[in-house]
């Protein structure tokens, strides 16, 4: 009796795995048609500056609006497009959009600083990254120095061929961030062989950060492990007057959130010209 109680267990975890799969199939051969009929389009976030607001870079982040399934949000569908390979292809669509963008609000005279394109784990182990970014830098004519490469540590926490990608990026002059820091497979050990300029602290340990407790703990332990080593640390996920102002306190100058700017098409407000 027990056996077949199993059994049946068996069978219906079998039953949802399949239905897991099937499922991302389907969206994995979804997501080749997004692109081919172009249904992505890339938002921009502010960066600002502590405690006046003033924006500094925007983080590009990309859209999908499926025409049935409505939005379907880039923590479901990039990864899928790591599994697929998609990544590649569609990766190289993100950055040059990104810097025609930016091209044209430099253009324009209202280009932010600098903005940030987010690369994964498999576009920068992709042969060849390294030389379709440059390539599309000198076709955009977008300075190397304005592009910020956002990484995971995931990422690069293996070595191996996205460490080296890394470093020929920064070797063009384009900075690098490791996003959602303290989240992946942390090394402090990253920060010292890796030419990373920007720590971004991810939103889990800001959003206590008004409340004692180890959230707040680690948010100022790694305030002063970027400011110690030169990095510029950046507070993802700011979404209160209260939190800015305790992450100011603690000694961050860089934060982003929905409190400043949500993601949004236009070119948001307060930006700060590239002749400043
Ligand atoms: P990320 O790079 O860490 O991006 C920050 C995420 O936090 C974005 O989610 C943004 O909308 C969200 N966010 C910003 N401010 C706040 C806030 O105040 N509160 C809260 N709760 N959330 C906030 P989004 O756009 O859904 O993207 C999720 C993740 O998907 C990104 O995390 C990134 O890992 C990935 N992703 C997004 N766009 C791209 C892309 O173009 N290429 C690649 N490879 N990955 C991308
Ligand atoms: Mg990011
Ligand atoms: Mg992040
Ligand atoms: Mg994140």
């Amino acid at each position: 009796y027990a056996a077949k109680a199993d059994g049946g267990r068996q069978r219906r975890y079998s039953a949802d795995l399949d239905d897991r799969t099937d499922e991302e199939a389907r969206l994995g051969a979804e997501l080749r048609t997004a692109l081919d009929r172009g249904e992505f389009h890339l938002v921009y976030q502010p960066i600002v500056e502590l405690p006046h607001g003033n924006v500094v870079a925007v983080e590009s982040l990309v859209r999908w609006w499926h025409p049935e399934r409505g939005y379907v949000r880039p923590d479901v569908f990039i990864p899928v497009a790591e599994r697929t390979g998609l990544i590649v292809e569609l990766g190289e669509w993100i950055l040059r959009t990104a810097c025609l963008q930016f091209a044209d609000w430099w253009r324009r005279g209202v280009a932010p600083y600098r903005f940030g394109v987010n690369v994964s784990a498999r576009q920068l182990a992709e042969p060849g990254f390294v030389d379709m970014v440059a390539a599309i830098l000198a076709e955009t004519g977008v300075h190397p120095a304005r592009l910020i490469v956002e990484v995971t540590e995931t990422a690069v926490f293996g070595g191996g061929a996205a460490v080296r990608a890394v470093h020929e990026l920064n070797g063009l002059g384009i900075e690098i961030a490791l996003d959602d820091f303290g989240t992946g497979h942390s090394s402090l050990g990253l920060l010292q062989t890796l030419p990373v300029s920007i720590l971004k602290v991810d939103k889990s340990f800001i959003e206590n950060v008004t409340m004692a407790g180890r959230h707040a703990v680690i948010a100022t332990s790694l305030i002063q492990v970027a400011n110690g080593l030169g990095l510029v640390a950046v507070a993802e996920g700011v979404e209160t007057p209260e939190q800015a102002a305790e992450l100011y306190r603690l000694g961050y100058r860089r934060a982003q959130g929905y409190h400043f700017g949500r993601p949004a098409m236009a070119l948001p407000a307060r930006t700060e010209s590239h002749a400043a």
